[in-house]
């Protein structure tokens, strides 16, 4: 039985044709700064999203902990959304390791207005730790992989300027929300100091991710990466990777989003499950499972078994991403799939 695994959109493995750039990549050691893959990945994405400078990393919890503590000092405030995934899935890195302390924003679905950041500014006065840095996530994969339109990031980033923070972009998901808004990269981008994004996503690479900013702070981003243990030597082999993904993997993210809107409509059908519909923006699909069924884990348990793995994220949440190595075909599978599952649970 073939498995149809929608657990994350990092389970994609590499394709022969990706394997074969990986192959060819001209390699240098990227610590003495002379791996021209590397170099040239770094060149290629800073120039995507209209900075100056960009700085490759292994991961995206890294890639988010050298922005953070780049453009803070220990004691300074965060402010991010309260499902946030640097606040949420990174260990607590951003306190462990840069110091920081966080005041939340909530909603629903991960946006939210320029409004909501003054009132949670710290005052300016010994007491009080200084707030530092917003952090906006985009696509929002708590909130379902939510976009945030582009006049609405104009806004809470203006807003934000002018109370004097800095901006960093999680955009892990960015070309998602490229994909699915046809907003270019760079205008999402404008708004912010540094942005992460990651390659082992959406795009199907199997290492890696980037922080992309201007050169001051990128070059503060490269010490601290060192610092983390996460500067690498013959790494043109994985850019080649994340350079292959860019060329040939943004444009099909589409088909990603048309699975999930197909697999969350189907699921939307079936009795015992449900959906917010006008949730699924992108690649995600969060649905809840009535507890006369079992537990989310329980029905991920039943799904296993017939082959198709998701995630339970809670008693009665899963969560289902389309990706790469999941064809509209598998797509159907699935759903008859949890229709089977759903049946047996409820007997
Ligand atoms: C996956 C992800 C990251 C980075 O995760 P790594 O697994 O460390 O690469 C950062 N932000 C968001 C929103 C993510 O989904």
């Amino acid at each position: 039985m073939s498995t149809v695994d929608l657990r994350s959109d990092t389970v994609t493995r590499p394709t022969p044709a990706m394997r074969e750039a990986m192959m060819r990549a001209e390699l240098g050691d990227d610590v003495l700064g002379d791996d021209p893959t590397v170099r040239a990945l770094e060149a290629r994405i800073a120039d995507e999203l209209g900075k100056p400078a960009a700085c490759f990393t292994p991961s995206g919890t890294q890639a988010n902990l050298c922005a953070v503590r780049a453009q803070t000092e220990p004691g300074d405030e965060i402010i991010m959304h309260a499902t946030s995934h640097v606040y949420f899935y990174e260990t607590g890195g951003f306190a462990a390791i840069a110091g920081c302390s966080a005041r939340f924003i909530d909603s629903p679905d991960g946006r939210f207005g320029p409004e909501v950041i003054e009132p949670i500014m710290r005052p300016v006065e010994q007491h009080f730790a200084r707030s530092r840095l917003l952090i906006v996530e985009n696509t929002h994969n708590k909130g379902g992989g939510t976009v945030w339109p582009v006049d609405l990031i104009a806004a809470v980033c203006e807003r934000a300027k002018s109370l004097g923070l800095r901006r960093h972009l999680d955009g892990a998901r960015l070309f998602n929300a490229v994909v699915a808004s046809g907003t270019p990269a760079r205008d999402y981008a404008g708004h912010f100091d540094t942005i992460s994004t990651c390659f082992s996503k959406g795009l199907g690479a199997p290492v890696g991710s980037a922080v992309i900013g201007d050169e001051a702070t990128i070059g503060r981003v490269r010490r601290l990466r060192k610092m983390f243990g996460g500067a690498m030597r013959q790494s043109g082999l994985l850019a080649a990777a994340a350079l292959y993904a860019l060329d040939h993997n943004i444009e099909r993210l589409g088909d990603d989003h048309n699975n999930a809107r197909r697999l969350a409509e189907a699921i939307k059908e079936i009795p015992g499950l449900s959906v917010e519909l006008d949730r699924v923006e992108t690649n995600m699909v969060f649905f809840e499972v009535d507890p006369a069924l079992g537990t989310a884990e329980d029905f991920c348990a039943a799904l296993d078994q017939r082959g198709v793995r998701m995630l339970a994220l809670g008693e009665t949440q899963v969560r289902a991403v389309t990706h790469l190595d999941v064809s509209a075909k598998q797509i159907e599978v699935a759903i008859d799939a949890i229709r089977e599952c759903v049946q047996s649970l409820a007997l």
